[in-house]
């Protein structure tokens, strides 16, 4: 988990907490993470990081929850969209699109 902490230091370090959380819905669109600006909250889903955790192990995991704590941190920093949250995520050496296609191989 020590990308997770990093990235969790890094929230702190601008004022943002970061918390697991249920985002409900599985299908057809899946919430990795989400930002909450009034409470200066990245929650990122309990769920998939769960899933990876039990299926892939706790660094995969670790990365997935890095990877999408500094997606949120884009977010929430920078104010701008998903392309600079995708960038900023690759810039930390994480590729966004191999947790999406985890996802799909491993919800079931
Ligand atoms: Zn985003």
């Amino acid at each position: 988990m020590r990308a997770f902490e990093a990235a969790c230091a890094l929230a702190r370090s601008h004022g943002v907490r970061v918390a697991f959380d249920d985002l409900g819905d599985w299908a057809p669109a899946v919430l990795f993470s989400e930002y909450d600006a009034s409470a200066r909250t990245i929650a990122v889903n309990l769920r998939i990081a769960t899933r990876f955790r039990e299926r892939l192990g706790e660094t995969f995991a670790g990365d997935f929850c890095a990877a999408a704590v500094l997606h949120e941190l884009r977010h929430a920093t920078a104010g701008d969209g998903e392309d600079a949250a995708h960038a900023a995520v690759r810039a930390a050496g994480f590729e966004p699109s191999l947790y999406e296609a985890t996802w799909r191989a491993v919800r079931a």
